[in-house]
């Protein structure tokens, strides 16, 4: 991968990088910013954006007419993939976990409106059949392009290579220094670009990926971090290169718990700002516990990146009160 891999504008960049003025004071801890990747557009925003603006260019240079990709039925990443879709005259079909339900709201509404076709593939929801699709696809003479589960390979994570480009530039103009950055880690590009992002801009900060889904444990998710990273890079990285961190599991994914609920509610009603059941709240959730922990006892800067998520708000209704 090189830095002059075919891009197609599909976003709003730079996203705003604002501190939470009110939320630090509350906690008395770091300053704490927030990296506004919820506004980055492409239908309600979201760190797939970032990705999308390489695999949609890759699938436009390889001649596709047909976009395929996966995940859950409320995935973030399967409508602003079929968004994007729309925006560049292709056809979208998703592959998504679960049987159809009764209930269209959320994600799964947008995909509908977007015209993506969807196709349920029970207990998978991480792509598995995707490759089944694609050659089904193939056979009805369509030219599918498959983007990979969460759009994490190497040309997607250089959407993120990017973004700590963007990230630079505005912490030099706010003359800020980071200690850390905290953000929802869970096919692995969003993390694996930004490593590699700091290590090409120079940037000297801690990176926490919070896990939001159970992974094969051991080190598996970190090799797979180092192998896109180090494909993004040209550079080599390792496993111990990663942090990331399994405390905040809890019932597993997608499932709301206390935490997410209170981080939820803790940031809306102090900042006037949404983060996400799935993603977003739980990394905020598990920062505020960092926080409370200390973890942060010596920095004076750590950011909050939103990665995203909101319209999944709707499909959870009343259990987020
Ligand atoms: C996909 C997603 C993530 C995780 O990003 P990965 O690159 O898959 O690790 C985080 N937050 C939101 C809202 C997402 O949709």
């Amino acid at each position: 991968m090189s830095e002059r891999s075919p891009r197609v504008s599909l976003g709003f960049f730079p996203t705003p990088l604002e501190p939470l003025s009110r939320l630090s004071n509350a906690l008395q801890g770091p300053n704490i910013w927030i990296k506004r990747d919820d506004q980055t557009g492409l239908a309600c925003g979201g760190n797939k954006t970032r990705k999308l603006e390489f695999l949609m260019a890759d699938a436009i240079a390889q001649g596709s007419d047909t976009v395929i990709t996966a995940g859950a039925a409320q995935s973030n990443h399967c409508r602003q993939t079929a968004a994007a879709a729309a925006k560049l005259g292709l056809h979208c079909h998703l592959l998504l976990g679960g049987t159809a339900p009764s209930d269209i709201t959320g994600n799964l509404l947008l995909d509908s409106l977007f015209n993506a076709q969807i196709h349920w593939a029970g207990t998978d929801r991480k792509g598995e059949a995707l490759h089944d699709l694609q050659h089904q696809l193939q056979a009805q003479d369509l030219k599918p392009y498959l983007v990979p589960y969460g759009g994490s390979n190497p040309i997607g994570a250089q959407g993120f290579v990017a973004a700590i480009a963007e990230l630079k530039s505005q912490l030099d103009s706010l003359k800020v220094e980071l200690d850390a950055i905290i953000v929802a880690s869970s096919s692995g590009g969003t993390q694996a670009g930004m490593a590699a992002g700091l290590r090409q801009q120079g940037i000297d900060c801690q990176l926490i990926g919070i896990s939001i889904d159970k992974d094969e444990g051991s080190t598996a998710y970190e090799e797979s971090l180092a192998a896109l990273a180090s494909d993004a890079l040209q550079e080599s990285f390792l496993p111990s290169d990663f942090t990331v961190d399994r405390s905040y599991l809890g019932d597993g994914y997608g499932v709301v718990g206390t935490a997410e609920r209170e981080a939820i509610a803790l940031l809306a009603r102090t900042e006037g700002i949404l983060v996400d059941p799935v993603y977003s709240g739980r990394a905020f959730a598990g920062m505020l516990d960092l926080i409370n922990r200390g973890a942060f006892a010596h920095a004076r800067n750590i950011l909050f990146w939103h990665t995203g998520g909101t319209p999944a708000i709707f499909a959870y209704g009343a259990q987020l009160l």
